[in-house]
């Protein structure tokens, strides 16, 4: 059987709900808010009726941020959740420390530093705390970026980093950063004055019964939320859209089990509306039997991807089920960064489908995460899989995918969660 041959019509009818989301979504926005509502109306059209379920989330505003260094004012961003320096600023002698070694930071107590980074390595943040750091900068693109063509977006010092202490955080270009460094200024002057908040984020949640006489349970998810200056539409309107489908594909075809479908909030700042469902329904997990989770699709030039956490033997499987019906996709068994991760981490088996743009063909977390990338096509065939490959889970007569996390999973989902304290280690 061919699954690919009729999946025209799903595609548009995706691709349509995708044009309805195409629009910047950040964690705690009003537009996330508004996201959040269009699904929810979208699928009381189908008949269905989702409930929102509210969850906090500990961001913060940021009131002022510069830096000023070579007698000019760099454009720069700063880290929520960082803590803040006095008003005035901080002055303090600069040094750039490369990939922050004990070698580049044993000296530098009371510095700026800037880390030859964009992101933030656990390792290196706790030594910065060590040592006694004072303001740290890391770097956001490329050298060769076009000004007029991307952006730089405030970022966030995770709770990861946080547990250790706080440091006020910046992030340049990369142009300003090598141009900041190539200058050599013996001492610059940081500012970020910033006040912490909490603010409301959004899951949308919506329960079907089964026909079954059964407690078990199907979890679907997919995170509706973007990353400034993203319209987030290959991540992960995309996968939001294709959830909207299976769930009227199972309003049309009542399954045996129990499911669940959830659009997440506030997945772009750490996998927050996963958490928060997973910790609010706690008693639940125990009858959830798999968690199905679509991130990043729909890219012409691409090619899907099914990670898998839970037992080697889901892998074969989904291996021959591509084979059986015609549709090409990679298999491996590992530890996708979405909201299948909290699950796992409760011991629940979970499946991630993806469809990646491979060099360059598809961009997520910036601005040219935009639906000219994407087509109706490639929707429709991800779409279908997934449908194909859920279709023989919750109508299966005993599940097939064995209740229980293989150790080395179980291994990976606490490295990624970085449950251990680098200077416990
Ligand atoms: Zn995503």
């Amino acid at each position: 059987m061919d699954i690919l041959k009729n999946t025209q019509a799903m595609g548009k009818r995706i691709y349509e709900d995708l044009e309805k989301i195409n629009f910047i979504r950040t964690s705690t926005s009003a537009e996330e808010t508004r996201a959040a509502n269009i699904i929810r109306e979208e699928l009381a059209k189908a008949g269905l009726q989702a409930e929102i379920e509210e969850f906090m989330v500990e961001t913060a505003d940021i009131e002022k941020v510069s830096l000023n260094a070579l007698g000019k004012d760099w454009e720069v961003q700063g880290y929520r959740r960082s803590g803040s320096t006095p008003e005035e600023g901080l002055t303090a002698k600069f040094a750039y420390v490369q990939q922050g070694t004990e070698v580049d930071l044993y000296d530098k107590k009371g510095m700026i530093v800037m880390v030859n980074s964009g992101k933030l390595n656990e390792e290196v943040y706790e030594r910065m705390v060590r040592y006694g750091v004072a303001g740290f900068l890391t770097w956001n693109g490329n050298v060769s970026d076009v000004l007029e063509q991307t952006d730089l977006p405030e970022r966030e010092l995770r709770s990861w980093a946080t547990r250790y202490g706080v440091i006020p955080g910046g992030v340049l270009r990369a142009i300003d950063a090598m141009e900041l460094v190539k200058g050599e200024p013996e001492t610059v002057t940081f500012t970020l004055v910033q006040e912490n908040v909490e603010r409301p984020s959004r899951n949308v949640v919506l329960k079907m019964k089964g026909t079954d006489d059964t407690t078990e349970n199907v979890t679907f998810g997919a995170h509706y939320d973007s990353v400034p200056f993203s319209h987030g539409v290959y991540d992960n309107g995309a996968g939001s859209v294709i959830l909207m489908e299976l769930a009227r594909h199972y309003k049309e075809n009542p399954p045996k089990r129990n499911l669940t479908f959830c659009w997440y909030g506030s997945e772009e700042v750490g996998l927050l509306g996963s958490k928060a469902y997973v910790a609010a329904h706690k008693e639940e997990l125990k009858d959830v039997q798999l968690m199905i989770n679509v991130d990043v699709a729909g890219s012409v030039l691409g090619a899907d991807w099914a990670a898998i956490t839970a037992d080697e033997s889901l892998c074969r499987f989904v291996e021959y089920l591509s084979k059986e019906v015609g549709f090409s996709t990679d298999v491996t068994q590992e530890v996708y960064s979405s909201d299948s991760v909290p699950f796992a981490n409760e011991g629940v088996p979970a499946i991630n489908f993806c469809r990646f743009g491979r060099n360059g063909g598809a961009m997520i977390h910036c601005r040219h995460d935009v639906i000219d990338y994407l087509d109706y096509r490639n929707l429709g065939k991800t779409a279908a899989f997934v449908q194909e490959f859920s279709d023989h889970m919750v109508n299966s007569v005993v599940f097939p995918v064995p209740r229980k996390m293989p150790e080395n999973m179980v291994e990976a989902v606490d490295k990624y969660l970085r449950k251990k304290r680098v200077d416990e280690k």
